[in-house]
């Protein structure tokens, strides 16, 4: 596993449209385990492939609807349905680092996705999930939360209003990354989550 640099607003790059994985293999792999690397040294919600510059639909969002911290892996994610209603909520980005912002979003959505190994499943998500899986895609598509953006905030107005699990996780992963800082490891790594893959039906393969 290797650290890789995550590209700042201004670079070409997070302007561009990713490519769909089409080859479930070792280079996916080493690129999704990279990318773990570098979001667990960091206090980010989700990481896009095209963030450290490769341009194929795979993105990592950490879920915190569980019991436990894990991350998501989402390869080549799409939304098939959104809710009508919408949900207005604060978002960061580490590609655009100390602006903080709100953006409406649908509130639920249901997202299909394929895993590592090119398995599809599909998975209802709500509120913190939807908006970060959203703010996941728009990066697929090469579109920053800036953009759609209706107020900027500083960080701590965006603190003070951002989910509660959120602002939980930040603080533990700030603190994990001190205290790996001051002993010369690694922060503690976060788990990734188990998906069940539910068999497409019909004629439908991946
Ligand atoms: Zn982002």
């Amino acid at each position: 596993m290797a650290l890789r640099k995550i590209l700042l607003q201004g670079d070409k790059a997070l302007l561009r449209t990713s490519r769909e994985v089409t080859d479930f293999d070792a280079r996916l792999a080493q690129l999704l385990d990279d990318l773990h690397e570098t979001i667990e040294s960091e206090e980010g919600m989700g990481l896009a492939a095209p963030q450290v510059g490769v341009l194929r639909r795979a993105c990592l969002v950490i879920d915190l609807t569980g019991t436990e911290d894990e991350v998501l892996e989402l390869i080549n994610p799409e939304i098939i349905t959104y809710s009508e209603e919408l949900d207005t909520a604060c978002e960061g980005c580490l590609s655009v680092p100390n602006i903080w912002g709100m953006v409406d979003r649908p509130k639920e959505v249901r997202v299909r996705a394929q895993d590592r190994f090119g398995n599809v499943f599909e998975l209802d998500c709500d509120n913190y999930l939807a908006r970060a899986i959203q703010h996941e895609i728009d990066h697929l598509d090469g579109i920053l939360f800036s953009k759609n953006t209706t107020r900027f905030l500083s960080e701590k107005e965006a603190e003070l209003i951002m989910d509660g699990r959120e602002r939980e996780f930040r603080k533990r992963r700030k603190n994990a990354r001190l205290l790996a800082a001051k002993s010369g490891t690694k922060p503690s790594s976060i788990n990734s989550r188990k998906i069940i893959v539910q068999p497409a039906d019909g004629a439908e393969s991946v």
